[in-house]
């Protein structure tokens, strides 16, 4: 499989680099690089950038200059000149050893390393080793104090946050520091904080991680949402029908915006057919469903509260009936899974004419109930925190073997991208089948051509004319929406969860 250098190792730094002296008040906001999986797109990591350091950028004091590098842009290793005294990196478990890398070279000429993020949460001892400061907690409240501190040379070891100041309080964040051509688009919006779910697996259930669910006030993202040029926003919250009312009262808003948008969303937000249709009116043309599994018993074992999987299929078509398309989460390794999941799972997708979908290897994240199981049951393989980024087997499956569940894995995503399962998912609408077709190969089966548009820092110029063309066609659907009358079908119930 061809796997360029570029996707798979970080760029190399300097290590005989000599600098002059740190500049005062200037600091730098790094995403380290992770090595990317060749399997799926390589699309998904310029789609449109995390919010986390923008938004830590916006509480940047006034008198402090301050500078944002993505490694995973492709654009070499972060900047150095002016050398800043001040270096923020976030921190995940899959690119955890990168960043200590870039925390070491910074170190060692001078700047004070500051790290958050997630792996702060969940393994903080491990991460202070190679920072002189950690943030645990809400960043962008404990930002500002760290710079003060830094400035004051009183920088302290910790820094704990907690999720309790108002959401809707919090400044925009600055995306004029983002290199837009990088991006499919740079809108990424955050409208909520949290989920009403406490999956076993997922990093939300991380222990001591106490984030209440919070939403801005509807009006403010619109306003954002208005402002930019972009024509197309992704929303990064977790969940954003984790409320309904407020979803509504969001579309309400979006809806005077005439653009269109995509979001993560759980797929009981079908009980209610009249707010997928509010959606799809305000914009919404794909969202993106962690349905997990097939398999009710894993989904009970992971207490994920959701509706029965016999219904998914129907829920789906729900979505699909008001024009949204449909891009699913599938994660393997769960303990009822067995061998045959793999072709059980890419078929039901098949049949229900999913427009594409992910996969991940179950990945028992350090902290949450997952993890602790499996380390009881002696079933953890490694702590090569490397290895933890869902496409990789670290733990000794229940009913397979750690190779079934790796090649089963592979065999799930050839088989989505090849052409015969695109053309078996193309969707009903005539008029919609072209762009699919279009989008499917483009996005899914040209890793080359995305490696190459990544580093020439192409890809907001190629995607833009077809976004754009997008979101008229979602606007005359739109109408031809506004005049149908709304069809209401009965719900099944949801698994319980535990
Ligand atoms: S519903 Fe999704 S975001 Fe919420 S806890 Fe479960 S996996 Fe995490």
């Amino acid at each position: 499989m061809w796997f360029p250098k570029k996707m798979k190792i970080a760029p190399k730094l300097d290590e005989r680099y000599q600098i002059n002296a740190p500049k005062p008040n200037y600091a730098l906001l790094i995403n380290p690089f992770y090595r990317k999986d060749p399997r799926a797109s390589f699309g998904k990591h310029v789609l449109t950038p995390t919010l986390a350091l923008t938004s830590i950028a916006a509480a940047t004091p006034l008198n402090w200059e301050i500078h944002y590098w993505d490694e995973n842009l492709l654009q070499g290793h972060p900047p150095c000149e002016p050398f800043p005294s001040v270096v923020g990196i976030t921190v995940h478990l899959t690119f955890a050893e990168r960043a200590y890398e870039l925390a070491r070279w910074y170190r060692n000429r001078g700047a004070k390393v500051v790290m958050g993020g997630l792996h702060v949460m969940s393994c903080p001892d491990e991460v202070a080793q190679h920072a002189d400061a950690i943030a645990m907690g809400e960043g962008v409240q404990l930002w500002p104090r760290i710079l003060r501190d830094a400035e004051a040379g009183c920088l302290k070891q910790r820094y704990v946050g907690d999720f309790s100041q108002p959401y809707n309080l919090e400044s925009a964040p600055r995306r004029e520091l983002l290199p837009r051509e990088s991006f499919l688009t740079t809108l990424s919006l955050i409208a909520t904080r949290g989920c009403h779910n406490r999956c076993g697996f997922c990093y939300m259930s991380t222990k001591g991680l106490k984030m209440p669910y919070q939403m801005r006030e509807p009006e403010q993202i619109a306003t954002e949402f208005r402002q930019s040029d972009e024509p197309y926003g992704v929303f990064t919250d977790n969940n954003l029908g984790s409320n309904r009312d407020y979803l509504r009262g969001l579309c309400q808003e979006l809806r005077k915006v005439d653009k269109i948008w995509s979001a993560a969303v759980t797929i009981d937000v079908t009980d209610d057919v009249s707010l997928v249709r509010e959606m799809a009116l305000s914009g919404c043309t794909g969202v993106f469903v962690g349905l997990e599994s097939l398999i009710g018993e894993n989904l009970i074992d992971a207490r994920k509260k959701t509706p029965r999987p016999d219904d998914y299929a129907r829920r789906v078509d729900v979505f699909h009936s008001q024009g949204i398309q449909v891009n699913t989460s599938f994660v393997f390794g769960f303990d009822h899974d067995t061998p045959d999941v793999f072709e059980k799972t890419v078929n039901w997708i098949e049949d229900s004419r999913l427009a594409c979908a992910t996969f991940h290897i179950l990945t028992p994240y350090p902290g949450t109930p997952l993890f602790r199981k499996l380390e009881k049951e002696k079933r953890i393989l490694h702590r090569d925190w490397n290895r933890y980024d869902t496409a990789n087997v670290v733990f000794q499956p229940r009913k397979m073997t750690p190779d079934e569940l790796q090649s089963g894995y592979e065999w799930c995503y050839r088989k989505l991208f090849s052409m015969r399962s695109s053309l078996r998912r193309c969707p009903r609408r005539i008029e919609d089948i072209l762009p699919y077709l279009a989008m499917s190969i483009l996005y899914k089966r040209s890793n080359y051509l995305w490696s190459l548009l990544i580093q020439h820092r192409l890809t907001h110029r190629l995607w833009h004319p077809f976004v754009e063309r997008t979101r008229q066609r979602h606007l005359r659907f739109r109408k031809r929406l506004e005049q149908k009358e709304l069809v209401l079908r009965p719900i099944t119930p949801v698994n319980p969860g535990v």
